[in-house]
C-alpha cells in the first residue's frame, strides 16, 4: 500500500539555523512542522551529502513514525581539495572556531600553491522519508562562492559570514532570509523538491 500523504513533517536536524531555514522554505505548503525529537542522534557516516541525508531521513521517520525531511549540507573548497565537505560540522567545536580552522588551512594551502584560489560551494543534499523509513524523494543543490579572506555580516549560522556570493556581491551572513532562501544551496535544493512534494501532498 503507498504511504498516506504527510500532513506534519519532521525535520531531520538539531541544527536551529536549518530548522528555521526549512521553516520558511515550506512555510506555504499547510504543513505541521515540527524539530526532530531531542537526544536523538543519527551518526553520519556516509560518504557524500546524499548518502548522510539518507541516512538521517531514515532514521527520524523510523524513530517518529512520521515523514522526514532531511539535509546533509556542507562547504567544499576547491584550495582543500573539498575540505572540509562532509566532515563541515565536526571541523571544529564552535561556528567561531570552524571559520578560524577554514581561513587557516586555507592560508596554509595557498603558501604550498604560491597562488591563492578562493573558489568554494556550498551543497545540500535532501532526502525524504516516508513514516516507514523509506526514501521517496531526493534532490540535491548546489551554490558557488569565494571564501573572503575577513568575515562580513551577522545573519544565518556556520560559514556565512566568510561565505560571499559574487553574483550578488554579498555574503550568505549579509543576505536576507528571503535571498539566501532563493540562492543559497538549500533553497536551490529546495526548489528542485518542491513540485514532487505538492504532488505527494496532493496539492
Ligand atoms: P550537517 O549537514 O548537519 O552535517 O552540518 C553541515 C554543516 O555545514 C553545518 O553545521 C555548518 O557548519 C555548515 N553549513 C551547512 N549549511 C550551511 C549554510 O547554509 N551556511 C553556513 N554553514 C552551513
Amino acid at each position: 500500500m503507498p504511504p498516506s500523504s504527510p500532513s506534519k513533517l519532521v525535520i531531520a536536524s538539531g541544527n536551529a539555523g536549518k530548522v528555521r531555514e526549512f521553516s520558511a522554505l515550506l512555510a506555504d505548503l499547510g504543513l505541521e512542522i515540527q524539530p526532530q525529537p531531542v537526544g536523538l542522534e543519527v551518526e553520519e557516516t556516509g560518504a557524500t551529502f546524499a548518502e548522510n541525508a539518507r541516512l538521517k531521513a531514515i532514521a527520524v521517520a523510523q524513530a517518529t513514525g512520521e515523514w522526514a525531511l532531511a539535509d546533509d549540507s556542507g562547504l567544499s573548497v576547491d584550495a582543500l581539495g573539498g575540505a572540509p565537505g562532509v566532515h563541515s560540522a565536526r571541523y571544529a567545536d564552535s561556528d567561531k572556531a570552524r571559520i578560524a580552522r577554514l581561513l587557516q588551512e586555507l592560508e596554509r594551502a595557498h603558501a604550498g600553491m604560491g597562488q591563492s584560489n578562493r573558489q568554494a560551494h556550498f551543497a545540500a543534499a535532501l532526502a525524504l522519508a516516508d513514516p516507514s523509513g523509506r526514501i521517496q524523494l531526493e534532490v540535491e543543490g548546489r551554490c558557488p562562492g569565494v571564501i573572503l579572506e575577513t568575515p562580513r555580516g551577522t545573519g544565518g549560522f556556520g560559514y556565512d559570514p566568510v561565505f560571499l556570493v559574487p553574483a550578488v556581491g554579498l555574503t550568505f551572513a549579509e543576505m536576507d532570509s528571503a535571498l539566501k532562501g532563493q540562492i543559497g544551496h538549500r533553497g536551490r535544493a529546495f526548489a528542485q523538491l518542491a513540485p514532487a512534494l505538492l504532488k505527494l501532498l496532493k496539492l
